[in-house]
């Protein structure tokens, strides 16, 4: 309920010049209490006319990483750095991502997921702002009491069969990662309230 007003609020921004190109604002998508955050850099033309993040080629590979896992996408919350397509699906300028930011947070805040997955250099980048994606990729991080884990794009992966095969390599280490969350939950949190998959 409070996740659908944040999204309604979102889809009114007006806070950057991405405003005036868009078809449709791509909030985000996914359940109120996700184990799973997954975080992308910007909306495409295929979410640009739908609304939804991760509709095309990309989102098909993401849709195949998760079921490697056994998770399906209405099960994680899929959103991005951006929330508007830029023109050309150019990258996101710094001003554009520094207005969105504050989106972001809300959701975050919101949505408390016990790990963030960082999809592409520039949602890595938000996070892990000294790094390269090349040195993080596959690693977990405690980003201020936040796990975070840096995965690559699955659209740069698309025509690479190396960057593909590194992509599943790191998504199996995720259920590890939830499976000792869950011997060890955050001392306020009941392993009750978590959500199983
Ligand atoms: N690429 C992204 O980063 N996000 C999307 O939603 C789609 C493609």
């Amino acid at each position: 309920m409070q996740l659908d007003l944040l999204h309604e609020q979102i889809k009114q921004c007006m806070a950057c010049g991405l405003c005036q190109g868009r078809t449709n604002v791509v909030p985000g998508e996914g359940p109120e209490r996700p184990r799973i955050m997954f975080i992308g850099e910007g909306p495409g033309y295929n979410e640009d006319k739908q609304g939804r993040p991760f509709v095309g080629p990309a989102g098909k590979f993401l849709e195949e990483l998760l079921a490697t896992i056994d998770l399906t996408r209405e099960e994680v919350y899929i959103t991005n750095i951006i929330k508007c397509r830029p023109p050309n699906n150019r990258d996101p300028l710094p001003e554009e991502v520094q207005k969105c930011n504050s989106w972001l947070e809300l959701q975050i805040e919101l949505l408390a997921p016990e790990l963030i997955v960082t999809l592409g250099r520039h949602s890595m980048a938000r996070f892990f702002p000294r790094q390269t994606i090349g040195k993080m990729h596959g690693k977990f991080a405690d980003v201020n009491g936040q796990q975070v884990f840096a995965m690559y794009h699955p659209a740069a992966a698309l025509h690479q069969q190396r960057l593909r095969d590194t992509l599943i390599q790191d998504m199996k280490k995720i259920p590890e990662a939830l499976a000792q969350e869950d011997q060890h939950p955050p001392e306020n949190e009941q392993p009750e309230q978590l959500s199983m998959f």
